[in-house]
């Protein structure tokens, strides 16, 4: 039922992606409470977004979101909505070769949610879902809203699948960049020329899953950082500290500690 699409979408005797097991979607369907996991994989293909991932009646719910999360509440995220993913996907990281949504998958962020809300469902029909994340990177509370115009309710062609996610101010809301700040894998600790590496770095040297544009770029470099690495080659050392954190740190609540 829930993972039908998602099954459509890949061939699984090519793809490293889990297949998603009927058992597992029954076992953590009793999940409840506090208990409910969360991730973040920032996945590079023919372009470059991080996928939003809430634990739901044993799958989970995915939102595409291309720039990522933001921390502060002004800035509303678009979010969006594509099929359900299987559990044992939410800590997957990796390099899917071909097919369907080639390219590299970093586990971003991973944690626990909980809803602010006592139905789930009512809130995803009527598009307005609060809730509050424990992660390593989101904490806190947040809301996806569903957005008006094309098909938010008419439920023709692409309609509803356009949402925002955004932050709402408490404690862990402010103007630090997140994605800037925090770039790298909470699984491996890795780049995406770390995950690729660890792999196969000659997978795509003859096409690569985006050849033009910032993604075409991205792969370039990664791809020539992954061969080096793998080479044994003293490779420059990407300097994640380097890049300045917004200056202005008037909020305390941005350098909250992070666990
Ligand atoms: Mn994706």
């Amino acid at each position: 039922m829930a993972l039908e699409k998602y099954k459509q979408k890949r061939n699984f005797t090519s793809t490293p992606e889990p297949a998603g097991d009927p058992a597992v979607v029954a076992e953590r369907a009793k999940t409840s409470g506090s208990r409910l996991f969360f991730c973040v994989q920032k996945h590079l293909a023919s372009h470059l977004h991080y996928d939003f991932r809430l634990e739901h009646k044993g799958v989970l719910l995915s939102w595409a979101v291309p720039k990522g999360p933001s921390l502060d509440p002004k800035t509303k995220r678009l979010a969006m909505h594509v099929e359900d993913h299987p559990f044992e996907y939410g800590t997957f990281e990796g390099v899917i070769p071909e097919g369907y949504g080639a390219g590299i998958v970093m586990l971003w962020d991973q944690g626990t949610w909980a809803p602010e809300t006592d139905d789930v469902d009512a809130a995803l029909k009527k598009g307005d879902l609060k809730f509050t994340l424990d992660g390593y990177k989101l904490k806190g509370s947040w809301v996806l809203v569903r957005t008006g115009g094309w098909g938010s309710s008419s439920g023709r062609g692409e309609g509803g699948r356009s949402w925002l996610l955004i932050k709402h101010r408490d404690d862990w809301s402010g103007e630090l960049d997140i994605t800037e700040f925090a770039p790298l894998s909470v699984k491996s600790g890795g780049d995406f020329e770390n995950i690729l590496a660890a792999d196969k770095p000659d997978v795509w040297l003859s096409h690569r899953p985006a050849k033009g544009g910032d993604a075409g770029k991205m792969f370039e470099a990664i791809i020539r950082k992954a061969a080096a690495l793998k080479a044994g080659a003293p490779v420059a050392k990407k300097a994640p500290r380097a890049k300045k954190a917004p200056a202005a740190k008037k909020k305390s609540t941005t350098t909250k500690k992070r666990p």
